[in-house]
Order: structure tokens, then C-alpha cells, then sequence
């Protein structure tokens, strides 16, 4: 037994509003649902036949159907990064030519990627807060008479700036311009969250990982590619056996699959996710998407009506994506708000990434509030109510009522 005087040896912990489930609002990895979880919690499955087979099989025409389209799809062990990774290898030869679509940190780092493997990148940065502009994509396809740009390279939502591009709009120019060229469609963010249809919109090539719409940690990537596209990269000289789509989108061994040894855990959890989205239907999860984006904005409306300098990223709402909002909060307030956020109420918001560089004193006025994949009313409220609390507490100056108007934008639905 200690004597009383040492039992408190250290500091007492104040009193906090952050016990109970902690909620990590930020932009991937997105909440794991319990189901997912559970899925996962298992022995190692045997990886020669049985369950494992038999659940995997059923995984494609559901994984493809998320993507929208009839055509193929290869799965990978990796993240978001492996993936571009994957569909650099397989859509180009050394020294063929990108055309990079950049409306933020993840469109410039997919032609990072694309540069170091040997590609002939050509970026057109429309900097961090409008969407690209189609004149000047029109311009350079109509510049490049002789076709040489082989693949178009876009973020449907660049999750570090929130902007949505439309990929409808990018299929006409290419088609108004005759231009040849496959279009990649990075959709890591907004897979499973914001209205999607590779087949119907005309894209070659998708791009997305698993810990974001999908709802499982983060460890899968995969590729959803055309006819055309597999037609015409047949023979790139970038393929390695590891990244190449082929076996892993038409092999007859199990193995070929995944290049060696499934990914077992992720695939059980994966199958769950799937499950989830079948129950809910894909249409009710992009309304579910778009309400709660709906919600956030409306909430950022309010109190930038107090406040000029709390203000989302992107100006027009059909320009943000429905799974991020980026905003500056102004000075320092931004990681303030955070950590008041984390440490006193549980609810962890996303740091403000690529708007400003770490160092940078602009860094702590950004942040961004994830509301993607496993998310319902009632934890984007709580989200909206947690951070006009925490404005309060540390005397934010912010417009009175956000969270009324998130409520007024869901119950107007
Ligand atoms: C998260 C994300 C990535 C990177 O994915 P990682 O799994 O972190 O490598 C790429 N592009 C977009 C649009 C993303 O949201």
C-alpha cells in the first residue's frame, strides 16, 4: 500500500468533454464502421481455396458496380499512392506525355509520380480554390495536333483544396477537340461519396483506396480501366510484374490476383463495406454525401457572415466536393480550433494540407472538416456543434447560428 502523499504523483487531469467515442473527422482515414471491424476480427483464413475464394469472387461485380462500369478492375496492396503508381505503370511507356489536371496538392502529387517513373508530364495548375478552367485544357489538347498526350490525368475532388472538377465536362472537351487521349480519373476521395459513373461519363481509367468512401483501412488500392484503355496500353514498358493489371484483372489462379499473397483481412473487411453500400443503395449514399456537405456549408456561410476571415476554399458550392470542405479560419485560429477541437470535445478535424506548407505561419489557418464514407447526421452535427463551441471558448469572432443553419439545410431537404 503507497503512502496517501504519493498516489496522485502526477498531475491531476483537468476536467475534458472529450471522453466517450472520439470521432477523427478528417479526410481519410475515415471512420471504420463496427461492421468492418468485426469482419476483420478473425483467424487467418486459408489463402489456397475456400471462404476467402468464395467471398472474393463476389467482390468484383460489386467493386466494379461502385465505380459504375461493366469493364475491369485489378486491386493492389497499397495505398493511394501505390495506386497512381499502378495506373502510371500501366497506361505509359517511358517518355510518353501526361497532361496533369492540378487544383491541389493531390493532382501535382500524381504527376510527381508520373515524372519520377519517366513520363513526359505536362502540368496545368489551376491553383488551390477555383476549378480548372476547360478554355485552357481545350488549348493545349487543340496545341498538340500531333496527339501526343496519351492520358488526360484528373482528381475528381482533390481532397487537399475540397474542388471538385466535372468529369463530364473534361469528357466533352476531350471529345470536342477529336483529341485521342485516355482519360484517369483519381477518385480516392470522392469514390462512394460524390455521384460517380465511369461507363456513362467516358472515363478510361479510375483511381481510388480503400480508406475513404470505402470504408476500410487503408492498405488497398484499386484500378478500374476501359477496353480501350487495356487495348491501348497493351506492352507499356513501365509494367513490372507486380503493377501489371493484367493477371490481376484476368488471371485463373487465385494468386495472380493479388501478385502473391492476398491481402486477407482488408478483403473481409472490404466485403463488409460493399455490403453496406449495397444495403443503402449507391444513389441514397451520394444524397446522404451531398446533404452533410450541405450542412457544413451552410454552418461556414454563418459564421463567415460574423467573421471575413472564416471562409471555405471554394466560392461556388457546385465547385466543392461532398466528402471534404476546406476552409482558412484566419492567423492561427485554425490549429487552435483543432486542438480546442481533439483535446476538449473528441473530434479530431483535418489539418489544412497543401493550402500552406508546415513552417509556414499561414499553416495554422487552415483546416479541413472531413464529412466522407461512415458518416451520419448526427456525427456531422455533432461535428459543426463541437466547432462553434470551440469558437466560443477560445473567442473566435464567427457568425451566431451555425449550427442552426446546418439544421435548417437537413430539415429543408
Ligand atoms: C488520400 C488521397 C490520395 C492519397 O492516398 P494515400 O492513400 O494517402 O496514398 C490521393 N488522391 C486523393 C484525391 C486523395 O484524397
Amino acid at each position: 500500500m503507497k503512502p496517501a502523499s504519493t498516489m496522485h504523483a502526477a498531475p491531476f487531469p483537468a476536467a475534458t468533454l472529450a471522453h466517450g467515442r472520439p470521432y477523427l473527422a478528417i479526410p481519410g482515414p475515415s471512420v471504420m464502421p463496427d461492421r468492418v471491424l468485426r469482419a476483420m476480427h478473425r483467424a487467418a483464413p486459408n489463402i489456397y481455396e475456400g471462404e476467402l475464394h468464395d467471398k472474393v469472387a463476389t467482390i468484383w461485380p460489386r467493386l466494379r458496380a461502385v465505380a459504375r462500369t461493366s469493364q475491369h478492375c485489378a486491386i493492389y496492396i497499397g495505398n493511394g499512392h501505390a495506386a497512381w503508381e499502378a495506373a502510371n505503370a500501366n497506361l505509359f511507356s517511358r517518355g510518353d506525355k501526361a497532361l496533369v489536371l492540378a487544383v491541389g496538392r493531390f493532382g501535382i502529387g500524381w504527376s510527381e509520380s508520373a515524372r519520377a517513373m519517366g513520363v513526359d508530364v505536362e502540368v496545368l495548375d489551376f491553383g488551390k480554390s477555383s476549378p480548372v478552367d476547360l478554355a485552357r485544357i481545350e488549348a493545349a489538347l487543340r496545341a498538340d495536333s500531333a496527339h501526343k498526350i496519351k492520358a488526360v490525368l484528373a482528381t475528381q475532388v482533390d481532397t487537399s483544396s475540397s474542388i471538385k472538377t466535372n468529369v463530364q465536362a473534361l469528357r466533352a472537351v476531350l471529345d470536342a477537340v477529336g483529341h485521342p487521349a485516355l482519360l484517369a480519373i483519381d477518385c480516392i476521395a470522392s469514390l462512394g461519396c460524390d455521384e460517380y459513373r465511369m461507363d456513362d461519363w467516358g472515363v478510361d481509367l479510375t483511381v481510388a483506396a480503400s480508406q475513404k468512401g470505402l470504408m476500410t483501412p487503408p492498405g488497398l488500392g484499386f484500378l478500374w480501366f476501359s477496353d480501350k484503355a487495356r487495348e491501348r496500353c497493351r506492352g507499356n514498358d513501365l509494367r513490372t510484374p507486380y503493377w501489371d493489371w493484367e493477371p490481376r484483372a484476368f488471371g485463373t489462379e487465385f494468386w495472380q490476383f493479388f501478385c502473391g499473397t492476398a491481402p486477407t483481412h482488408h478483403l473481409y473487411g472490404l466485403d463488409e463495406a460493399l455490403t453496406m453500400l449495397d444495403e443503402e443503395r449507391l444513389e441514397n449514399v451520394w444524397a446522404r454525401h451531398r446533404a452533410l456537405a450541405g450542412a457544413v456549408w451552410a454552418a461556414f456561410d454563418t459564421w463567415h457572415s460574423g467573421n471575413p476571415n472564416i471562409a471555405m476554399n471554394v466560392a461556388k458550392a457546385s465547385d466543392r466536393g461532398w466528402s471534404v470542405t476546406a476552409a482558412r479560419i484566419g492567423g492561427n485560429d485554425a490549429t487552435r480550433l483543432r486542438q480546442w477541437c481533439e483535446q476538449q470535445a473528441g473530434v479530431t478535424l483535418g489539418i489544412g494540407l497543401g493550402m500552406a506548407m508546415p513552417g509556414d505561419p499561414a499553416w495554422h489557418g487552415f483546416l479541413r472538416v472531413a464529412h466522407m464514407g461512415h458518416v451520419s447526421a448526427h456525427m456531422t452535427l455533432g461535428v459543426l456543434g463541437v466547432m462553434e463551441t470551440g469558437m466560443q471558448a477560445l473567442g473566435i469572432a464567427h457568425g451566431e447560428g451555425g449550427v442552426l443553419a446546418a439544421t435548417r439545410a437537413l430539415s429543408a431537404r
